[in-house]
């Protein structure tokens, strides 16, 4: 048994990402960074609503298993790069979601076109150049894409949350699939959608961070 307050988490991360409606079968993973450097990680190919605490790895920054018995994710490797490239970054949710998949595999950027998704997202979600699962090429191209915002669609695959808290990868993601849904059906009417500018996601961005998540960390 792990036993970690981090554990919970992650499970009930799991049952939200599922209720959310962005996980088919086993696909995806979920991670965070604990106080000690190393990550704990869902197991690879394990049924989420079947997943126990027992179940989930703990891995060091080089990719080696330090705690559990399962085989770790297959994407660690994009975990590991995410966590040593954005010091903010403190969980990650990697799911292969509806829109954000069809998005994956049909543009080259979704840009962003509502307030909730800027505030949340800091940035048009790009997409990354084609990569096998699971290797280190894919993961330095999510790096590179992801930059300094909180959402990247892989191409021909699914899509990456991140945040400091589960609860803000979790959202990340949501507003990820979102963004891509709302792009994807705004271009059916037109073929040109009005995209907010840069400079006003930006301040949309720094509305948030501000006002909404000091309104939060308040309440905590
Ligand atoms: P797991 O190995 O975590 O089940 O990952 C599946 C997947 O999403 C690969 O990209
Ligand atoms: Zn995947």
């Amino acid at each position: 048994m792990i036993l970690l307050k981090e554990s919970i988490q992650i499970l009930q991360a799991c049952e939200d990402v599922q209720d959310a409606g962005l996980i088919f079968g086993t696909w995806g993973n979920l991670s965070v960074l604990l106080e000690d450097g190393t990550i704990l990680i869902t197991p690879s190919g394990i049924p989420y609503d079947e997943l126990r605490e027992e179940d989930l790895v703990i891995c060091d920054m080089n990719g080696n298993v330090v705690g559990g018995k399962q085989e770790p994710s297959s994407e660690l490797k994009m975990h590991v790069e995410i966590y040593k490239a954005r010091k903010d970054v403190k969980a990650i949710v990697h799911t292969h979601s509806l829109y954000a998949s069809v998005a994956s595999a049909s543009l080259n950027e979704v840009p962003l076109l509502v307030e909730d998704v800027a505030m949340v997202l800091g940035g048009s979600i790009e997409v990354t150049s084609y990569q096998n699962p699971g290797t280190q090429e894919l993961a330095m191209e999510v790096v590179k894409h992801l930059g300094k915002k909180n959402a990247v669609i892989m191409a021909n695959h699914g899509q990456v949350g991140v945040g400091s808290t589960l609860d803000d990868a979790i959202l990340a993601s949501v507003m990820c699939e979102k963004a891509s849904q709302l792009y994807i059906k705004a271009l059916e009417i037109t073929d040109s959608p009005k995209v907010l500018k840069d400079e006003d996601v930006r301040k949309l961005s720094e509305t948030y961070v501000n006002h909404y998540r000091r309104l939060r960390d308040f309440k905590e």
